[in-house]
């Protein structure tokens, strides 16, 4: 078990942030997004733009706008510098609220120095020093380990599919709220994943970008003939680097800095995975529509950009734009 001694608190965060700092200090981590994408997703974009959110801001910021106001959090981490450019604006507005906000950053310069006094303002904040942060890294690392393992049954063994290696290494961000359940619930699915045929190889693809909004994404890609076999943003929030330092580790994730790091990550992977064919997943009113445009003219495979907008089933366009790359390429 992770340290209990201090009062447990439900500590809230809008995307991947060093949760060893959250758990050493006997914290339960909560992800807001994946609150959001699990609860009654339309009804959460409804509240909020009756309160007010215009229809033109990303779906996920008014999603995790009523998650973070609804799933009984002592405090929000925002993260400020590295994520989204409308976090700055959600704060306010929980602060608004009445909900205790602070702020973390992934430093812009990216240096060793910024980053390990990013992470000590953090530790400062929860009363834990290095040590026990230390500890609990060395603890999730063993989690990550398996995801790793995981990770190679999905693109080289075919054990495990795109959509449930999608499922595992998403929720890492928060490790579902209890790493001791989350390593146990990995641990029945890795045997009962081992015991597989290896599923047949079709049209190997790269999912790349955020997390989809769709509710379907990975069955239609699925149903159409094509295999996830790489699902970058979420391998990242698995930090499958295995550094013996925590400042390192957090330098090392890609998504909190510049596209080219994305893309040095994504090229190499592709490589070594013996991608096909690449899908990339934006999202309607997000910055990072910009950074496609760089990843798309840096990679030198059939590439299919996507826009999802709310949380619903892929529409009739996408699906249709969906059929005829898998027509053409498949
Ligand atoms: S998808 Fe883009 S705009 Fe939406 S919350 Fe994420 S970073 Fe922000």
């Amino acid at each position: 078990m992770i340290k209990t001694e201090r009062q447990n608190k439900r500590i809230g965060f809008t995307t991947s942030l060093p949760v060893e700092v959250i758990l050493a200090a006997g914290h339960t981590p909560v992800d807001v997004n994946n609150l959001f994408i699990t609860s009654a997703s339309s009804e959460f974009i409804r509240k909020a733009e009756m309160t007010g959110f215009p229809r033109t801001v990303c779906s996920w910021i008014k999603g995790n706008y009523v998650a973070s106001l609804t799933s009984n959090l002592d405090e929000l981490i925002g993260i400020v510098q590295g994520d989204c450019s409308n976090t700055h604006s959600l704060l306010d507005m929980l602060t608004e609220e009445g909900i205790k906000v602070s702020h973390f950053s992934f430093p812009l310069d990216k240096t060793y120095t910024a980053m390990d006094a990013e992470i000590k303002k953090l530790e400062a904040h929860f009363e834990v020093d290095r040590s026990e942060v230390m500890k609990v890294k060395k603890r999730l690392d063993k989690i990550r380990e398996r995801l790793i393992v995981l990770d190679e049954w999905t693109w080289k063994e075919r054990l495990v599919s795109g959509a449930e290696n999608h499922y595992w290494l998403v929720n890492t961000s928060d490790f579902m709220g209890n790493p001791d359940r989350f390593e146990e619930d990995l641990e029945h699915f890795m045997n009962q994943a081992q015991q597989r045929d290896p599923l047949p190889t079709r049209l190997r693809i790269a999912y790349i970008g955020v997390p989809p909004i769709y509710a379907n994404l990975y069955q239609v890609i699925s149903d159409l003939g094509g295999d996830i076999v790489f699902n970058e943003v979420q391998r990242q929030f698995a930090m499958p680097y295995l550094k013996s330092d925590i400042v390192e580790q957090y330098l090392h994730y890609t998504y909190p800095y510049s596209v080219f790091d994305r893309l040095k990550d994504i090229e190499y992977e592709l490589l070594k995975r013996h991608i096909d064919a690449v899908i990339s997943y934006t999202q309607s009113f997000c910055h990072l529509q910009i950074d496609n445009i760089i990843l798309k003219r840096h990679i030198d495979l059939p590439f299919l950009t996507l826009e999802g907008d709310q949380p619903e089933d892929i529409d009739s366009r996408t699906l249709l734009r969906l059929e005829s790359f898998f027509e053409i390429h498949g």
